[in-house]
């Protein structure tokens, strides 16, 4: 597999990688348990003052860093600054809060003996990473199990190298010790072998449903701890009663931020039958204001895709949608020609139940259009999917959205806001979008030993 970084704008190579030797992936190995080792005998607070240097170095060099998310898959340069900020205040949630999750915590047994918890290291854990936001999923992973004392390896998307590689570089500017954190440029054979290694301890994986297989499975068969992190069909539900302006803007964003690329995109809108009409008509004009153009351009309001092969994918799946009988409401399903690997926004309805994609998650600027009419009628499309990562509502009857809301089979739900990733919040979710929680004081426990001590 080759690690190279090609402009998704216009087709163009900018640099290509050399794959990780056998003998560079066990050097990884040898530093990340003398890490591991070395870090039993620090305290969870020196930690955090070596996390707060990287957090700062991202935020002083947000611009360098931020130009090799554009350059590598395509984010608008706005939406990659915004990433890398959002990476340090990741990193800074567990330079404040770190400690304190890890905390003891008091426990009693029947026999009234006293009894605590403590939490601590385990050993490496190998972090698979997609490509849709390049640092804030390897900071997902990597805070928490530094300030725990766990090393970590990664093996990023083979299409953001650069990413990769300039993630490496922050840890190195800001002092992080060495062993703590080592990008390679693995091939999966390496990932399974590094799975198998008495050295490692967990595997996390952020990525589709089938990588999300194979990874478990290793992990599985090598009785080691796994965290998966994987697709969505995320329903965003439009009441009655929602503002329909806070909803247009919402559910549109919800959808095309990323050009569509986000796990927890607004992937089917469930809308109701007395503000259908008026949701579809402002919502047709609210897409209209997407438009395509350079990434690096701060005017432009549409990313391309990833790459070219992302917009074939999509390109397959939108043929195979309308061949099963949905249609066309708005937007032209053309595919568009030239280097760019740009997808026009589409609208569809006529999404049923027996179309063989319905569930299959559509990577890109596509929103697929239900009419609903009552509760019974929300969660009947709602949790008719394999997955069950996200969701949102629009409401301005707040207690009702919270009861719908913990009515639906996902991990999270946000009421009148697309769902974003937010570091004091859990993120994760259920049936075949994973297990395993990220972020907040969930998220540190993960790749923790928590042991009780009786007495
Ligand atoms: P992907 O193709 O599954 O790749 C994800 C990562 O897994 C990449 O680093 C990939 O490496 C690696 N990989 C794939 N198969 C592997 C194998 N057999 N052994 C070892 N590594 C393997 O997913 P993607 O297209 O990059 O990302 C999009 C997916 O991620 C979507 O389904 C999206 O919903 C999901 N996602 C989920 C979350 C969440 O938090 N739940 C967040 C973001 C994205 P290569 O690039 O070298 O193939």
């Amino acid at each position: 597999m080759a690690y190279r970084a090609v402009n998704p704008y216009n087709g163009k190579l900018i640099k290509e990688f050399a794959p990780s030797t056998d003998t560079e992936v066990e050097e990884a190995l040898t530093a990340a348990e003398n890490f591991y080792q070395n870090a039993k005998k620090q305290s969870f607070e020196q930690r955090a003052k070596q996390l707060a240097a990287l957090a700062a170095e991202f935020t002083k060099n947000c611009d360098y860093y931020a130009r090799f998310i554009t350059t590598n898959m395509g984010k608008l340069i706005n939406d990659a600054q915004a990433e890398v900020k959002k990476t340090a205040a990741f990193a800074q949630y567990y330079v404040d809060h770190g400690a304190a999750a890890l905390a003891n915590q008091d426990y009693s047994a029947s026999a009234k003996q006293p009894a605590h918890l403590e939490f601590s290291s385990i050993g490496a854990i190998v972090a698979v990473e997609p490509w849709n936001f390049p640092y804030t999923q390897v900071m997902r992973v990597f805070a928490p199990n530094f300030i725990l004392g766990n090393p970590v390896i990664l093996k990023h998307a083979s299409i953001v190298p650069e990413c990769a590689h300039a993630f490496e570089e922050a840890c190195q500017t800001a002092e992080i010790p060495t062993g703590a954190f080592k990008n390679l440029f693995a091939s999966y054979d390496q990932v399974t072998t590094m799975i198998s290694d008495a050295r490692v301890q967990g595997v996390a994986l952020t990525g589709s449903e089938k990588a999300g297989a194979k990874i478990a499975a290793a992990a599985g068969k090598n009785i080691k701890k796994s965290t998966m992190e994987l697709g969505g069909t995320d329903v965003c539900v439009i009441l009655d009663d929602a503002d329909l302006n806070k909803a247009v803007v919402g559910a549109a964003k919800g959808r095309l931020n990323n050009s569509g690329q986000v796990c927890t995109a607004a992937k089917r809108y469930l809308v109701q039958s007395g503000i259908y009409d008026d949701f579809l008509a402002e919502l047709k004009q609210e897409f209209a204001k997407y438009q395509p153009g350079n990434p690096l351009d701060e005017n432009t309001t549409l990313a391309p895709l990833s790459s070219k092969s992302a917009q074939k994918t999509l390109q397959q799946q939108v043929k195979d949608v309308l061949a099963g009988g949905a249609k066309v409401l708005w937007g032209d399903p053309t595919p568009v020609s030239g280097p760019g690997a740009f997808f026009n926004p589409l609208i569809i309805s006529g999404m049923k139940f027996d179309n063989p994609m319905y569930d299959q998650e559509l990577f890109g600027p596509v929103a697929q259009l239900y009419r609903v009419t009552d509760e019974a009628d929300i969660l009947r499309i709602a949790n008719h999917s394999n997955y069950g990562l996200g969701g949102a509502i629009y409401s301005e009857n707040l207690p009702a959205a919270r009861a719908l809301a913990a009515k639906i089979e996902t991990g999270q739900v946000a009421i009148n806001q697309p769902l974003s990733s937010i570091p004091e919040l859990p993120f994760g979710g259920v049936k075949h979008s994973g297990y395993g929680r990220e972020l907040s004081d969930l998220g540190i426990r993960e790749f923790a030993n928590i042991k009780t001590i009786l007495g």
